[in-house]
């Protein structure tokens, strides 16, 4: 059996993050005997980072030389665009990642995911979300033919839920907290499917990580990212491919990555050695409270790498950062809204120099929570917009 795609495709290596172990690219493995995460890492050069922005195919099936996927399947995710706001002389890159299929950056991670297991030959997947997520792996396994189960929260807005069922996953409602309903999902999976959280499995990473990749193409150079911080995987992700576009000489320095997290779900701001704001835990921020994810220490080694920080805000914050951007045409969740109230939080810190560029993706669509969106923003949204800032 070989253990790395033909030559159309990148070699890559799998290592255990805890014991430094190899581990082979097949079987699929999504966590290490010894307990630890696991990182794949791809074989990139300059010459196959061109070979993307040139590829004939479109989207993400561009980023082929640099996936590690034999036979990358053609795709509506990828390729979202970047829309820009000037705030107190701080020039602000928004990349539209709500604007994904699926409705969330997480379709990039499920498109490399999901073609790995059809690719293995799995015809069942088995994933634990707070929905988007699930929506996203639901929208893949559809599209390549594997049936999805999906492990989430009861509490769950209720449009995500009819989105998974409308796309025909199986969804498994659990009582409890998300590191609960992670706990679920573990012992339900048995032989003939894969388990393939995005806490755990290390091909996740590679889908988010194109997001750098486009945003290179369009910008050149940025000088920080404000990412919304829970599992990991927009902050690795990114982390993943400024890295590869670093050390193939395309990219001079490394954005500042700065951890934004909800007040009472940051545990890598504690690492960090910030306070964690128990006593205003956030009841909004649902797609990221998560209080023990299993790559916290490498969340938080990627923000020291590169000069980054970590910023806690709280339920108010994340309101009036999501009235904002509200006021301005983006319509998100409010997880979304996280990483820019954290941004307001570190200028009125002076932590932001002026003339920066910062990138922001917004991550999720607000169509899939109205319910909770006019609950929480609705009534200040039937008033007329703030006025400008200056
Ligand atoms: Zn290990």
């Amino acid at each position: 059996m070989e253990h790395n795609p033909p030559s159309a495709s990148p070699r890559f290596t799998i290592t255990c993050q805890a014991c430094g172990a190899r581990v082979p690219a097949e079987p699929w493995a999504w966590r290490h005997a010894c307990g630890g995460t696991l990182q794949l890492d791809v074989a990139v050069d300059a010459a196959q980072i061109r070979a993307c922005r040139d590829n004939a195919a479109r989207r993400l099936a561009r980023f082929a030389p640099v996936l590690p996927l034999r036979h990358p399947p053609a795709t509506t995710i990828g390729d979202t665009p970047l829309s820009f706001e000037e705030v107190d002389g701080i020039r602000v890159a928004f990349k539209l990642e709500y604007l994904n299929p699926g409705g969330s950056f997480k379709d990039r991670g499920a498109y490399v995911t999901v073609s790995r297991c059809a690719e293995l030959g799995f015809d069942s997947i088995v994933v634990d979300s707070s929905g988007n997520a699930g929506v996203a792996t639901a929208f893949m396994g559809r599209r390549l033919g594997l049936t999805v189960d999906v492990f989430l929260p009861a509490s769950t807005p209720d449009g995500k839920k009819r989105l998974l069922r409308l796309l025909g996953a199986t969804l498994h409602e659990v009582a409890g907290d998300r590191m609960t309903v992670h706990a679920a999902a573990l012992d339900a999976v048995h032989g003939g499917a894969a388990y393939a959280g995005h806490w755990w499995q290390p091909y996740f990473a590679h889908g988010v990580k194109t997001m750098a990749y486009e945003v290179v193409e369009e910008l050149g150079h940025i000088d920080m990212v404000f990412a919304p911080v829970g599992a990991g995987t927009v902050i690795l992700g990114l982390h993943r491919g400024f890295a590869e576009l670093h050390a193939a000489g395309l990219v001079a320095t490394m954005p500042q990555l700065v951890a934004a997290q909800a007040a009472g779900f940051s545990p890598v701001c504690v690492e960090l050695g910030i306070p964690s704001m128990q006593e205003q835990r956030s009841h909004l921020a649902d797609a990221i409270a998560i209080t023990d994810p299993p790559r916290k220490r490498e969340m938080a080694a990627v923000v020291r790498l590169t000069g980054g920080f970590g910023v806690v805000v709280s339920d108010p914050d994340i309101t009036a950062a999501l009235r904002w951007l509200a006021d301005r045409g983006y319509i998100v969740e409010p997880t979304s809204a996280v990483p820019v109230a954290a941004l307001f939080k570190a200028m009125a810190d002076s932590r932001v120099s002026p003339g920066s560029t910062v990138l922001i993706p917004l991550t999720g669509t607000g169509m899939k929570v109205l319910d909770e969106l006019d609950e929480v923003v609705g009534a200040s949204l039937h008033t007329p917009p703030m006025p400008p800032e200056r």
